[in-house]
């Protein structure tokens, strides 16, 4: 039998700080995984890093309107808490962080965090609002928890090294902690939004993985970017995708294009199957003898 532990489901700013504050008073390391629910083994792995780096964990759980764009699935977006804190009892979280949309938007909310040049390339340029709202959200989420550690999946990429920076730049005493993707045994990333894609559409998806496979192998054996690139968009819509945003090679870091790899770099596409939108990511490793 699994134990369960008893898991605090907290709604509010001041129950949190509180919570938080009985924590750290008893000099105990406290772990945020930010999340939009409907929990998957991604969700958990994240979750987990968590419990093996701190004393303490906070999950917490917020469909943000504000990083969906008119147009997309806001309204559809899988949507299960009870589901949810089954999941985070049976792993031993401590706190559940649910607020409602009033605390965290409330009237006459008018901040924005906005992060230049890594938001405008790739999913920036086709999502416009998306990284303000995920900025704005996740600066709310450290200022109202101060973790020690945040914990994000390397999934969602482009937003994890967007928040490496605001916390820098904004000086938020917290360790960000990037998780590797959790995939299917096929090599589909596991997401949410899997959920959207027909049977059909399941048997075509891992395309994505292998091809952003494809092309790191071909680049960390001295093939030409441009090429590569090419030959992948082609790959994705030869294998049914119906449309690619991007298939791109920038540096791991500042997620600027390169045209040669001569450090750390990632390959990164994000392509419609139907019309369900998926984002994946590889690493690509420079080689040292270049
Ligand atoms: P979401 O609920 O989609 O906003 O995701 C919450 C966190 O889980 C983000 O840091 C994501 O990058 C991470 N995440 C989502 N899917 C995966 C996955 N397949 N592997 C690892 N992390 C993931």
């Amino acid at each position: 039998m699994m134990q369960t532990y008893g898991i605090s489901v907290i709604r509010t700013v001041p129950e949190l700080r509180d919570q938080t504050a009985a924590w750290r008073d008893e000099d105990e390391r406290i772990a945020l995984v930010p999340t939009m629910g409907a929990l998957h083994e991604g969700h958990i792995a994240l979750v987990r890093r968590a419990l093996e780096t701190c004393d303490r964990v906070i999950v917490s759980l917020f469909i943000n309107p504000t990083q969906f764009g008119k147009n997309e699935d806001l309204s559809i977006y899988p949507h299960d808490e009870i589901g949810d804190i089954e999941i985070l009892e049976e792993l031993g979280i401590h706190v559940l962080y649910a607020p409602t949309m009033e605390e965290m938007y409330p009237d006459g909310f008018a901040t924005s965090v906005r992060v230049s040049e890594l938001t405008e390339g790739l999913c920036g340029v086709f999502r416009p609002v998306h990284f303000a709202g995920v900025a704005t959200v996740v600066t709310k989420l450290l200022l109202q928890s101060l973790p020690d550690v945040a914990v994000f999946g390397e999934k969602d990429y482009q937003q994890l090294q967007i928040i490496r920076r605001l916390a820098r730049d904004l000086d938020i005493p917290v360790l960000i902690d990037g998780v590797p993707t959790v995939r299917e045994e096929d090599g589909l990333a596991l997401s949410s939004r899997n959920a959207y894609l027909s049977p059909r559409e399941r048997v075509m998806a891992p395309s994505l993985f292998k091809v952003l496979q494809k092309v790191a192998t071909g680049l960390q054996a001295g093939e030409e970017v441009q090429g590569l690139m090419e030959a992948g968009k082609r790959e994705l819509l030869k294998d049914g995708f119906s449309k690619v945003d991007y298939f791109e090679v920038c540096d791991a870091e500042t997620l600027k294009p390169v045209s040669r790899i001569k450090a750390a770099a990632r390959v990164l596409a994000a392509a419609y199957l139907g019309k369900t939108r998926l984002i994946d990511n590889h690493p690509v490793v420079a080689n040292r003898g270049d």
